[in-house]
């Protein structure tokens, strides 16, 4: 079989796996998606690197140490032996590929290497309730976008004109900012509210003190697979070869601070304090076969930012759910889907690079808040509660922004028939300032 042919099987929908957890329609785990993850559990305190597959981690250092995975590269060893995915993912497209096309094969329910080692499993695999999950990538930089249509459009009928509500430039071009990757953690990790500078309407000069509008951004994030060197720009044809996979992100925001700080250039310590990412990284590999068509876009966009014909964007379910300090379950208060933004991946990263800016493997960038079309669609309470004019009546309370106690997660997911491509939770509490 060609190396085509044998990630086409990768996407078979009735493959099956025995690992039986992971044959459940809706598992985010299947064996159509491996997505790749930093562990440790309480056996081994190091940090290595795994696959989720059903309820557990397949250990990939244990994998390979004992001869049932082989990297094409024969200087290559010590890929998996790390606390992070960095030096796989800078192995290059070929090795992610040939790793994704041995575990469907090693994994899939006829296959009896492994699955008859009984011996084996206690060294290779571990339940994910049993492990601790990791910052999945080191992060050089991290880019954050403004990319959905909807979002843009509701931010701006909301603080300028409801009937010039996007600028002229943001048709144009993806808009974005240079976020901080120094405070990018795991989902789980605590989130501090932040303090600063507040300006009431009732003063002239601003307050000091704890963000009183705290917001999350419902998002998602790719990260760089293949850098590009200073001085030459990402084609739009080629950007994405260059990207990894992806996460679930979530862009914590203190909106009262962003709203005194962001003129003129843009939102500094009202994003820096903490953004959020999801553990596992999904491949654009085990994204394929949910690729769909992007908006259509008027304006055409310039050269550099125009696509083939094909489509590019992902059909991938987006859910966030709100648990209020001391409510019993948390509740979904917005569904929306990654396919309804309007600049794509590849558009962003070529934007972002044709100025000459280098990127580095791992570099992270946000899609910016996606929201959809109807008003259940929002990705921020911003918009879901329109700047605290309706709050929400949640079990537990109601909100119009994120107070101390409450948790916010994301979730999504590619639905195929049967099985799914999913990306676990993304979540995170907030803490008293
Ligand atoms: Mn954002």
């Amino acid at each position: 079989m060609s190396r085509v042919n044998d990630l086409q099987m990768t996407w078979d929908a009735s493959r099956k796996s025995w690992i039986e957890s992971a044959n459940q329609p809706d598992c985010d785990f299947s064996l159509q998606n491996l997505p790749f993850g930093v562990f440790s559990d309480a056996r081994d305190s190091a940090r290595r690197v795994g696959v989720a597959l059903g309820e557990v981690i397949v250990d990939l250092a244990a994998l390979q140490a004992a001869g049932l995975l082989n990297l094409p590269q024969a200087a290559s060893g010590e890929v998996f032996s790390q606390g992070s995915l960095n030096a796989f993912i800078a192995l290059g497209r070929d090795a992610w590929r040939s790793v994704r096309v041995q575990l469907s094969v090693l994994f899939a329910h006829d296959t009896p290497a492994l699955r008859d080692a009984p011996v084996l499993h206690e060294r290779v695999l571990v339940r994910q309730d049993q492990a601790t999950l990791h910052l999945p990538v080191e992060i050089p930089g991290y880019t954050d976008f403004y990319s959905s249509k909807e979002h843009a459009t509701n931010v701006g009928s909301m603080f300028r004109d409801p009937a010039n509500a996007l600028l002229p430039n943001w048709s144009e071009m993806p808009i974005g900012y240079n976020g901080r990757a120094s405070s990018v953690v795991v989902s789980g990790t605590p989130v501090r509210r932040p303090q600063g500078q507040l300006k009431l309407p009732d003063q002239a000069r601003p307050v000091f003190g704890p963000c009183r509008k705290l917001d999350f951004e419902l998002e998602t994030g790719f990260i760089i697979g293949r850098g590009n060197a200073l001085g030459e720009p990402v084609s739009c044809a080629t950007a994405e070869d260059h990207i990894f996979g992806m996460v679930l992100l979530n862009d914590w925001s203190a909106r009262d601070i962003q709203q005194w700080e962001y003129v003129p250039l843009g939102p500094f310590n009202a994003k820096t304090f903490a953004t959020t990412i999801s553990p596992w990284v999904v491949t654009l590999d085990a994204l394929e076969p949910f690729r769909v068509a992007q908006p259509p876009q008027t304006p055409e966009p310039l050269a550099y930012l125009r696509h083939d014909a094909g489509p590019h964007a992902f059909n991938i379910v987006l859910e966030l759910q709100m648990q209020v300090a001391g409510a019993a379950y948390a509740e979904v208060i917005a569904r929306t889907n990654f396919r309804h933004l309007y600049w794509t991946m590849a558009q962003q990263l070529a934007h972002h690079t044709v100025s000459g800016c280098n990127t580095r493997v791992g570099d992270l960038m946000g899609s910016g808040t996606i929201s959809g079309p109807t008003a259940d669609s929002f990705g921020s309470l911003l918009e879901l509660t329109w700047n605290g004019k309706t709050p929400l009546a949640l079990a537990g309370g109601t909100r119009s922004f994120i107070e101390d106690g409450d948790t916010i997660t994301l979730a999504g997911w590619c639905q195929g028939a049967g099985y799914r491509v999913g990306f676990g939770l993304c979540a995170g509490r907030v803490m008293p300032a």
